[in-house]
């Protein structure tokens, strides 16, 4: 997958597409044209197809497989639990798209109606839209350039007809890609999300690996002007189901003081863990509820606790806006 480059001067810059960090970017030849310095009407109608969401929390990971998306869903579900509450989760994970299987809606089909691309609802409170309710098959995606993948986010984000939501869950791609990109710039740009938080949350696992592509991740959100709530350890541990004695299976590495001491160390905040249990990716790979199926479980405790820090700090982010 093509990414952004590290020093990209930014498609507003009088360099766009022509410093020597633009080579090989899929987007060089339209910024070097100025065709990316116009406001792009996309981000009008993503805007106003948005209007009426309230809240919209981008779930970042540096790498795959560190639960981005068990997370985002579970985020979904937690948040859905206020039945006064409306929400969506949007999975624009185009080339992985695994939304539809945790949420248990896996070959579902969107309908189109005059007023945009109906949701799959869940619970009456809860609507689910993924790329893979769209693709013949997961691998269609996979060799899709920038420029295509870039209409299909305009498209997500200002065709779905949600409804008006308090909380809209985007689980992204692993990694700062075109995707990131091209969501961030709908969302950010104009003067429509003025009136809504948008923020990010980003998941990692307590590994060094796991953490240097955190890095990136954050430094990619102050790149772009995207505030980040806070970032949360998954994997932190494994208690057994059984004895429930607690083993560190990813220990943290003793320098750095794990996802804590990156937090600390960039001055976000660090929002806790979710410990590895066997159930959790068992229930998420059958589509089931884990939060309502095993509410007293240690992962379900740490992660209400997780939940609590990302609603208040949506509320007060709303607060000083
Ligand atoms: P990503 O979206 O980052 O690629 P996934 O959410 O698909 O990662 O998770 C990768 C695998 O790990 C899945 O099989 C998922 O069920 C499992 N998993 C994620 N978090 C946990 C956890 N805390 N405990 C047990 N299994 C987990």
């Amino acid at each position: 997958m093509s990414s952004i480059p590290e020093h990209c001067p930014g498609t507003q810059s009088e360099s766009a597409g022509k410093e020597t960090a633009c080579r090989g970017c899929p987007n060089q030849a339209i910024c070097a044209s100025g065709a990316a310095k116009g406001p792009d009407p996309g981000i009008i109608l993503v805007q106003q197809r948005l209007s009426s969401v309230k809240h919209i929390i981008l779930v970042l990971s540096g790498k795959g497989g560190v639960g981005k998306s068990t997370f985002s869903s579970l985020l979904a579900r937690g948040l859905s639990s206020d039945l006064d509450k409306n929400v969506g989760i949007l999975d624009i994970d185009i080339c992985g798209p695994s939304v539809p299987r945790i949420m248990g809606v896996l070959g579902e089909q969107v309908h189109q109606s005059g007023s945009g691309w109906s949701p799959v609802y869940v619970e009456e409170n809860l609507a689910v839209m993924s790329i893979g309710f769209l693709l013949g098959s997961p691998d269609d995606a996979v060799i899709w350039r920038g420029p295509k993948k870039n209409g299909l986010i305009k498209q997500f984000l200002s065709e779905v007809d949600w409804g008006n939501l308090d909380y809209l869950v985007i689980d992204t791609p692993p990694g700062t890609s075109d995707e990131h990109l091209s969501a961030t710039q709908y969302l950010l740009g104009g003067s429509g999300s003025k009136n809504k938080t948008i923020a990010a949350v980003v998941v990692t696992t307590p590994q060094e690996v796991a953490l240097l592509d955190v890095r990136k991740e954050l430094d990619f959100c102050k790149k772009v002007n995207l505030p980040v709530i806070g970032v949360v350890e998954n994997m932190s541990g494994f208690i057994c189901p059984k004895c429930k004695v607690q083993s560190d299976i990813f220990p943290p590495s003793e320098f750095n003081g794990g996802a804590e001491g990156m937090a600390k160390e960039y001055g976000i905040q660090f929002l806790g863990r979710l410990p590895l249990d066997p159930r959790l990716g068992k229930s998420c790979d059958s589509g089931e509820h884990f939060l309502a199926e095993l509410p007293e479980s240690p992962a379900a405790k740490s992660f209400a606790q997780i939940l609590q820090g990302i609603t208040s700090s949506l509320d007060s982010k709303m607060e000083v806006d």
